[in-house]
């Protein structure tokens, strides 16, 4: 289970060297996401963290009966 915690720009120098993993164009923002408790970091651009940060929005509807 992958939750989205919360998105970060890159701010780091050597953070903006690193590609999106889903594109492979220059990563621009951080996204956190809880892994079973444990923190897991992903680089995305600004076109692909939008595709991830929408579907949190879906999964809360669906939590509810
Ligand atoms: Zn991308």
């Amino acid at each position: 289970m992958k939750t989205l915690v919360s998105i970060e720009p890159v701010t780091n120098e050597r953070d903006k060297k690193k590609f999106c993993i889903d594109c492979a164009n220059i990563a621009t923002q951080i996204a956190v996401f809880d892994v079973g408790g444990a923190t897991k970091l992903e680089k995305y651009c600004d076109v692909c963290v939008k595709h991830i940060a929408k579907p949190r929005n879906s999964m809360k509807k669906k939590d509810k009966p």
